[in-house]
């Protein structure tokens, strides 16, 4: 979280930082039970306050967002949604910005009504939902879809405008869509992943035309999945047919990794005891296993990558 906002400071640029549930369990701690996906609820809390709390001091806007929520998880949401309605009776808006439903495992028709139910229940606190249609590959926080049925992996147009179509029609909605397009969660090796972003345009031009509206317009907010591994020229694309939001998971974890692998590899004769180094048997090695050392290293290479991502998704000096 400080890395995300430390590197939108350094690149003048607005911020998502979304909590999956696994990650929000985690923050609340491992040792916690999660009955009802309370200590999951409680993680995000506290990491949404984190974020608030921080953002005026790093001088970024952030939007907050929860990721995937199956059906089994919608307690989840149910917990968050409860704290954001409070927080709006008490300071005129919701704690979290967003969260992400997806139902794209049940019948279509089932993921677009629950949808409508929540984006109801949402639009009253001008928050976002971001919705699923079809199913992202690969395996990401315990989900695995890595044996999906390919033709899952690539939705149609026909369904993006069911679901723009109910969405739309709610007083206030405000929505993207996560269709997909052949994305995966995870990095894979070259020409494992067949991405098809013109699945993206074919939607808005079908969607266009149901609505009447002229050659070129972009009436879907699409949101991009499993970022990671991409290549760039497919990323442009993609945002050039109507993506405003891509998710960077796997890059960013293997950047923070990667800062603690270094750190322990450059300074590894000295993080092997509490004291004695190559500078004497009698030289304490404190400053050296401080936690803190090994984290701060991979922040920075984080912040690092972190710049790349804003200049991909052409997010630089936007403040
Ligand atoms: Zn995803």
């Amino acid at each position: 979280m400080n890395a995300c906002l430390e590197a939108a400071a350094a690149a003048k640029a607005p911020v998502m930082i979304q909590f999956s549930s696994g990650g929000a369990q985690f923050y609340a701690g491992k040792g916690l039970d999660n009955t009802d996906f309370d200590a999951a609820v409680a993680g995000a809390v506290s990491g949404a306050h984190h974020v608030r709390t921080l953002a005026a001091k790093y001088g970024v806007p952030v939007i907050l967002h929860t990721d995937h929520c199956a059906k089994k998880l919608l307690p989840w949401v149910d917990g968050m949604l409860a704290e954001s309605e409070a927080h709006y009776a008490a300071h005129g808006e919701p704690l979290f910005s967003s969260h992400m439903l997806d139902l794209s495992e049940e019948p279509l028709e089932e993921n677009i009504a629950i949808c409508v139910e929540y984006m109801q229940r949402m639009a009253k606190l001008d928050m976002l939902l971001e919705m699923e249609l079809g199913i992202t590959g690969g395996e990401e926080d315990g989900v695995d879809n890595e044996n999906a049925n390919p033709e899952d992996l690539y939705t149609k147009p026909e369904e993006v405008w069911m679901v723009q179509k109910a969405l739309q029609a709610v007083p206030n909605a405000k929505f993207t869509i996560a269709a997909a397009f052949g994305n995966v969660h995870g990095v894979y090796a070259p020409g494992n992943v067949k991405l098809d972003p013109k699945i993206l345009r074919n939607s808005q031009e079908y969607i266009s035309q149901q609505l009447g509206l002229g050659a070129g317009a972009k009436p879907c907010s699409f949101v991009f999945h499993g970022g990671s591994g991409s290549d760039i020229n497919d990323i442009k694309e993609a945002i050039s047919y109507g993506v405003i939001k891509m998710n960077i998971d796997t890059d960013t974890q293997w950047a923070y990794w990667d800062g603690i692998r270094s750190y322990s590899e450059e300074n590894r004769a000295y993080l092997q005891s509490q004291i004695g180094n190559p500078e004497g048997h009698d030289k304490p090695n404190k400053k050296f296993y401080d936690p803190r050392m090994p984290v701060r290293s991979a922040e920075e290479t984080t912040v690092a990558r972190l710049g790349q991502c804003f200049s991909d998704l052409n997010c630089v000096d936007v403040f």
